[in-house]
């Protein structure tokens, strides 16, 4: 096993400063974090020495791994002649050209700072340029912090099983009540339950938030007559479609919307789109987006933020997307292809339990038989919650990081022998699992 101490060092250093030793829930502890050195290409070094790779990436954000040159160069260029000024930049306006031109569906754009921000000042456009407070999600999908866009996405079963349909409860505790009902839910590739749901509350709701691959609910291929289904019925009663592309967008050159044929009236990105520094994007059709205001109106929604298009992230999103050219997205797309064959390979020769979901240069392993196709089949029982993080303990012995329970994801700096050792490392833990008679 390797070492840890220094790690399990800082861990209790930062219980007397961090509630429960972290600030973010979102930094994996088994038992304790481990606290980073620094970063290389696609591998990490932590505070112990011990290297991984890694197939996190800050959460699908650095499609280029860590220290990737381009990005630090120009952002070592920009830190000379300041860092945020409440003037705008040109810097501004290249990533947004940038971006435009690439995405069909973003005509126009505003920045902020993350995801979280990107998904609720999309919903408020939505209802701005609507005049209808609710929204429609699907259940189990992951869309950030905003109280709207959160009811929903931790649903489980109760002790009767399922329900037919979850109700929207608020996430949290103390969260008011009232926010269940402006959220109505959906099953994700369940035809006949979108037309019916939405032709019932249609003149309430003011958008449908979806992520054509939602990736906490199990990363799941969108199937084409549901994004038919749903493109219909929301065109049909004046429900616009906000696209979260948050993570996604790496998908493809165009975005993950363009790639599975879903035309929305808002994206919304982060992630990649800051090259490893806080950003958020709205897009969206031009005659949605004047909602953020035109050149002779008073805004419906005025966004501001302090660190709104700051040109750090602005120079450095240009340097991390410029790379991406289509040779960049089909490369990653191969291996990430060879990556999920060659996990189902294992997964068959041994006749295990798994399954594997994903696409492009994401992918997901599953405790199941079955590929789940929403989020119901996909959610983990105790026992193969316990499983999954076995499978985490074994890849991380094996100096793998797999993030558990979310999408991992390559990384351009990645090589054949990378994917290989992520092959390996499955085969080993299958061996060690159908041993111990476990599987
Ligand atoms: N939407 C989606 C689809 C996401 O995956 C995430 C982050 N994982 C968010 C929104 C929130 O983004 P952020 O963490 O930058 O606030």
């Amino acid at each position: 096993a390797s070492v840890r101490s220094r790690s399990k060092h800082l861990f209790n250093r930062a219980k007397a400063v961090f509630p429960d030793g972290t600030t973010r829930a979102t930094v994996e502890k088994d038992p304790s974090p481990i606290y980073v050195q620094r970063g290389e290409g696609a591998y990490l070094i932590d505070v112990d020495g011990n290297q991984f790779l890694d197939l996190n990436n800050n959460f699908t954000t650095l499609i280029h791994g860590h220290g990737f040159a381009p990005v630090s160069q120009a952002v070592a260029d920009l830190l000379r002649s300041g860092t945020c000024f409440a003037n705008p930049t040109e810097h501004e306006i290249a990533l947004a050209e940038l971006l435009t031109a690439r995405i069909p569906a973003m005509e126009r754009v505003r920045f902020v700072n993350s995801g979280t921000e990107a998904v609720m000042f999309a919903i408020k456009a939505a209802r701005a340029f609507t005049g209808r407070p609710a929204i429609a999600r699907i259940e189990g999908a992951y869309h950030g912090a905003y109280d709207w866009a959160e009811a929903g996405q931790g649903v489980s079963p109760g002790k009767d099983g399922w329900t037919p349909m979850s109700v929207a409860t608020p996430a949290y505790r103390g969260t008011p009540a009232s926010v269940a009902d402006e959220v109505h839910l959906l099953r994700f590739n369940d035809v006949e339950d979108i037309e019916a749901r939405l032709r019932a509350v249609s003149d309430r709701i003011a958008c449908v938030l979806i992520d054509p691959m939602p990736s906490r609910a199990g990363l799941m291929h969108p199937e084409p007559a549901f994004i038919e289904a749903l493109s219909q019925t929301a065109r049909k009663h004046g429900i616009l479609i906000i696209a979260d592309e948050v993570l996604n967008l790496r998908q493809a050159y165009a975005g993950a919307s363009a790639r599975y044929g879903l035309n929305p009236d808002l994206v919304t990105a982060g992630k990649i789109i800051g090259g490893g520094f806080p950003i958020g994007a709205i897009g969206g059709r031009e005659e949605v987006m004047r909602v953020f205001g035109t050149e002779d109106a008073k805004p419906l929604l005025p966004q501001g933020g302090t660190f709104s298009a700051n040109p750090v992230s602005m120079v450095a999103g240009r340097a991390a997307m410029e790379a991406m050219t289509p040779d960049a997205f089909d490369r990653l797309e191969a291996m990430g292809e060879r990556l999920r064959a060659g996990l189902s390979a294992s997964i068959a020769r041994c006749g295990a339990s798994f399954s594997v979901t994903g696409a492009a240069s994401l992918f997901r392993i599953h405790p199941k038989r079955v590929a789940p196709v929403e989020y119901r089949d996909a959610y983990l029982s105790v026992e193969e919650a316990w499983l999954m993080r076995r499978m985490s303990r074994s890849f991380l012995e094996a100096g793998i990081l797999l993030p558990y329970g979310a999408a991992a994801c390559l990384s351009t700096p990645m090589v054949d022998s990378d994917i290989d050792l992520v092959l390996s490392a499955f085969d080993e833990f299958l061996a060690a699992e159908i041993q111990s008679g476990k599987e």
